[in-house]
């Protein structure tokens, strides 16, 4: 329902979490985060208000080396439930198995139940009632192969490859955030029939469901068009369609105040 993410210098967390509150008007019944830290994803989901997470959040046990608060790249959601019930484990992030990869997405994806039924005949175990984690397990498994290739590029862009690979086999609605854990300095997102905004800042940028969810921040966006993939990192923002050709969103300039 709303969807927020960062890469930059700053503590992600913080910024995700204002994201998130900004676009609170649009409802919802869950409400997660995914934040990467040392090589590390680190994820609080709740069902109810954001109060829920950011009170899941205050009573963490302090990790060691960087927590869940000082990461510099992260995803977060506010859950609109349309396939299983608003419970915790249904919130997004949706991690895959091998904990590799967390998941937030917006929409329907229509064939998820024969993409699910393939996934577990493969043997992967499904941790929600969700259209959505198959996308997660799928961005994994896509990751893999595309690591077996030995594709060109770097982390950043093998995750790109990876999520237009799952994009290509998805139907219906779609806006999906996915982080790499092996690649701390980038976010993914990928849209169809869905929307999706990037801010662009100095080395640091943010993806949004809304721009008002990084209107404080930057009022310098892009919107998306359909069928396209864009990868953050703090320097850049590279957007493909679904086949990996080049492609450019709409550039524009926030001037309502917000
Ligand atoms: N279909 C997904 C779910 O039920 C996403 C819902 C949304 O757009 O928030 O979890």
């Amino acid at each position: 329902c709303g969807i927020v993410g960062y890469v930059g210098a700053r503590p992600a967390l913080t910024i995700v979490l204002d994201g998130l509150r900004r676009l609170e008007y649009r409802g919802y019944d869950s409400a997660g985060v995914a934040v990467l830290g040392d090589g590390e994803l680190l994820t609080e989901k709740r069902a109810g208000k954001l109060a829920n997470l950011e009170k899941a959040l205050g009573e963490r046990v302090p990790a060691e080396g960087i927590g869940i608060d000082g990461g510099h790249t992260g995803i977060g959601h506010t859950r609109w439930a349309t396939h299983g019930g608003p419970t915790d484990r249904n919130a997004h992030p949706h991690v895959s198995t091998d904990g590799r990869v967390a998941v937030i997405h917006n929409g329907i994806i229509e064939n998820f139940a024969k993409l699910r039924a393939e996934l577990e005949s493969a043997g992967v175990e499904f941790a929600s009632d969700t259209d959505t984690e198959c996308a997660a397990h799928l961005v994994a498994a896509e990751l893999a192969d595309v690591d077996a290739e030995g594709f060109v590029g770097d982390g950043a862009a093998r995750l790109a490859e990876a999520m237009r690979r799952v994009c290509r086999r998805l139907d219906g609605a779609f806006t999906l955030l996915a982080v790499d854990t092996r690649t701390p300095d980038a976010v993914v997102g990928a849209r169809r029939n869905s929307p999706l905004v990037v801010g662009r800042g100095d080395g640091e940028h943010f993806m949004a469901s809304d721009v008002s969810a990084f209107i404080e921040h930057t009022r310098e966006a892009i919107e998306l068009g359909q069928d396209q993939v864009v990868l953050i990192t703090p320097a850049g923002v590279v957007i493909t369609d679904f086949d990996g050709a080049p492609a450019q969103g709409k550039d524009f300039h926030i001037d309502w105040d917000a």
